[in-house]
């Protein structure tokens, strides 16, 4: 027999099963094997007395077939046929029935033909009732044919002995059962010599934390459930331990670089700004402020990520940072998810900037800079200008959409990139931007979001972390109702009715719809699900104009007006030419209209609960109080129901994350980056596990500081080495 190590091909131990386990979970090689865990455990118990049994009850039998018959039967949902076994095992005392259900016929001919009749086995499942019998389904089964019958008993005994006290059941297909894999498995860990160790000696010691091949043993084959959680608690650990050494490694690789300092310069643009400001800066804005202002006058790239609720007034400390670096010669990009977005940034920085934003034109302050605006869908010769403008340096700041990640865009002498609602953009799309500077730019990332700290630390874990916490003073209050269709139809006229009275109060209204275009005209055009009715923006804006508003100025948004359209209609809204903006998500993040106080979301329930925080934070942001009523055809007590009056009922941004976190699976809190296979996170939820995470960091950063090429620790580099080369193809795919 060859030496079987780490590496070795799944073959090696998992024989003819191989093709089936690597086509079903994607595991290659003996260390992938090892790192597939159980699903979960069952007490071995004791063997079950077919009398005893309780429906649901997890029960282990020994017992003889008495006989076994195949039934094929037309699969209706899949077309073709289908199998069922039907098989009858006795025990001393009773007879039960084993039901085993296959697609293929191969597979169901090769169970009928490991099923003899009057062999003995080992059948494991869960007990149910047919036609007063007990029936297992599909239950886990070891057959021991064998020409004396007793010599099978003998060997189901054996077999039943032999198991470890906690019976392992893995995820399992209807290719490859459980036992295939337990037997790969039990083979590769007594096979195996070497188990690779990435968590340090020294680390172990401290969190006092079992070896690696220990912990394989004890996931695979624990002899009571404290050895089970024993395996846990390092294999978790170690999980969190290689993402937190890979941001450590990121960090210290951003502290080591070098970068121009932006210290500005008194009578600048800042100060200029900070002058003409219309209001008093927040404290959280006043603090976060001169942090910012610190890291850019340093030698070495600022990492920032800016938390703060919806309206509590990032815009502004973006802006001061951007000012700082045209005061201190360089340019500024921001960058934003959505061109509604960019436009917006464009023309409210524009605005506050005032003369200071016409550098060099007629009207102009005179040392005042220009602020360039570069989306997908300008013109050939708006795009020129604009390009060349960054090019130059002419213009200090640069806004932009995913636009300005082209390969075309030159920046003369980038110092700052700030990019805003950063759940949309991944890590290496920030290193892009950066890569335009001559010199490491510094980078701001913002996000309305609220990312609990466990999540902050893992995805977003090489920036530092300031958070804004206060709303500016003044602001009105904004009350949300449900508006149950089912229950109260009435409401929704009543609702209308409060629109109409907002507007002739000089106040403007969003109506938010989750589509675009109605049901028929989606269903040929998309192939949309024929019979989902949810709201369209193109069906309700006639309606609410012709009909139910009628006298008021109704406009439509949505992604797929073109660029100058949506400007347009952006621009007629801001200025308060629009009464009624009938739009999708596209308002979602960041659109700012401080005379906007009232919003109807139609058919709420089909938003997710981050979504409509992020919707309501497009109201109450002037002094006027706002009004926000989620219409719903969603019955009372329902999941969907339950999250809209969870909405309504508090604006703490942090507690609807949590809300929201608690529904999402944890892929999608990762975000595609993160999530998958190849993230090797299998034990460690980022939500629940903040404790290790935090241990986890600390002694990664440890390490990291103390040895940067983790020359010392050959496993460990590998591993890390491997996740990040993961983490680039995820990347590269997407791209
Ligand atoms: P967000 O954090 O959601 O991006 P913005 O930066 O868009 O918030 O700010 C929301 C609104 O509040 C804008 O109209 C902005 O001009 C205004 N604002 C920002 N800071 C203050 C402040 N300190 N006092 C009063 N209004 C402010
Ligand atoms: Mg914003």
């Amino acid at each position: 027999m060859p030496t079987i190590t780490w590496d070795s091909k799944l073959a090696t131990v998992a024989g003819k099963s191989a093709p089936k386990i690597e086509k079903a979970f994607g595991l290659r090689t003996v260390g992938e094997l090892l790192r597939h865990y159980p699903r979960r455990y069952v007490p071995k118990g004791e063997l079950s007395e077919v009398g005893e049994l309780e429906i649901g009850e997890h029960v282990t039998v020994i017992a003889q077939v008495v006989s076994a018959q195949q039934f094929s039967y037309p699969d209706r949902r899949r077309g073709g046929m289908a199998y069922r076994l039907e098989v009858v095992v006795a025990t001393e005392a009773d007879q039960l029935t084993l039901t085993f259900f296959d697609k293929r016929k191969h597979i169901a001919d090769w169970r009928k033909r490991s099923i003899v009749e009057g062999a003995h086995g080992l059948f494991s499942g869960k007990a149910g009732r047919f036609r007063d019998r007990w029936q297992l389904t599909n239950p886990q089964t070891k057959v021991f044919s064998s020409e004396l019958a007793e010599s099978g008993l003998d060997q189901a005994y054996a077999a039943w002995e032999s198991l470890p006290a906690l019976l392992t059941i893995y995820p399992a297909t209807a290719a490859v059962q459980t036992w295939q894999i337990q037997d790969a498995i039990a083979l590769a860990l007594d096979l195996v010599e070497e188990v690779p160790e990435p968590v340090p000696g020294r680390v172990r010691l401290e969190q006092g934390l079992v070896s690696a091949r220990q912990a394989l043993e004890w996931i695979h084959r624990p002899g009571s459930w404290q050895e089970k959680g024993t395996a846990e608690k390092r294999l978790r650990f170690e999980e969190a331990f290689v993402t937190q050494t890979v941001l450590a490694q990121r960090r210290a690789a951003l502290s080591g670089l070098d970068t121009v300092p932006r210290p500005g310069r008194a009578g600048g643009l800042l100060d200029r700004f900070d002058e003409s400001l219309g209001f008093e800066l927040t404290a959280g804005q006043r603090a976060v402020g001169a942090e910012i202002l610190d890291d850019l006058a340093a030698r070495h790239p600022m990492h920032r990520l800016l938390q703060g609720e919806v309206g509590s007034g990032k815009t502004v400390v973006a802006i001061r940072a951007m000012l700082r670096i045209v005061d201190s010669g360089g340019q500024a990009a921001l960058l934003a998810p959505t061109e509604v977005l960019a436009q917006q940034h464009h023309r409210s920085i524009t605005t506050m900037l005032g003369s200071l934003a016409s550098g060099g034109m007629l009207g102009g302050a005179e040392d005042g800079t220009q602020v360039a605006l570069l989306t997908g869908s300008l013109g050939a010769a708006a795009r020129k200008a604009a390009l060349l403008d960054a090019a130059s340096g002419a213009a200090g700041i640069v806004i932009g959409t995913h636009a300005l990640l082209e390969e075309g865009v030159q920046f003369a002498d980038l110092g700052l990139v700030v990019v805003d609602e950063q759940h949309r953009f991944g890590v290496e799309q920030r290193a892009a931007l950066s890569a335009k500077g001559g010199t490491p730019p510094h980078t701001l990332v913002m996000t309305a979001t609220p990312i609990p700290r466990t999540v902050a630390m893992t995805v977003f874990g090489d920036l530092e972390t300031s958070t804004l916490r206060e709303l500016p003073a003044g602001r009105g209050d904004v009350q949300t109702s449900v508006v149950p269709m089912l229950e109260r139809p009435d409401w929704l006229d009543r609702a209308w009715k409060r629109v109409r009275e907002e507007v002739d109060q000089g106040r403007q209204a969003y109506v938010v719809c989750p589509r675009i275009s109605g049901a028929s005209a989606d269903a040929s055009s998309q192939g949309e699900l024929a019979g989902s009715d949810a709201a369209a923006v193109e069906d309700v804006a006639p309606l609410l104009s012709e009909q139910t508003l009628q006298g008021l100025r109704v406009e439509v948004l949505h992604g797929q007006l073109g660029s100058d359209r949506k400007e347009a209609v952006m621009r007629a809204f801001a200025v308060g030419e629009v009464d009624v903006l009938v739009a999708t998500t596209v308002i979602e993040v960041g659109v700012d209209v401080a005379d906007a106080s009232v919003m109807v979301v139609l058919d709420a329930d089909r938003f997710g609960v981050s979504q409509l925080h992020q919707l309501r934070g497009r109201i109450g942001r002037g002094a006027v109080p706002g009004l926000c009523l989620l219409v719903t055809r969603s019955a009372p007590d329902t999941p969907a129901r339950s999250r809209l009056e969870a909405v309504a009922a508090t604006r703490d941004g942090f507690e609807l994350s949590r809300v929201d976190l608690e529904q999402r699976r944890e892929g999608d809190v990762l975000g595609a980056a993160q999530s998958g296979s190849r993230s090797g996170l299998r034990l460690l939820s980022v939500l629940r596990h903040e404790e290790v995470i935090q241990a986890a960091r600390e002694s990664a950063t440890e390490l990291v500081t103390a040895d940067p090429d983790l020359s010392a620790e050959g496993d460990l580099a590998a591993v890390v080495r491997r996740l990040v080369e993961s983490e680039q193809a995820d990347y590269l795919e997407k791209a």
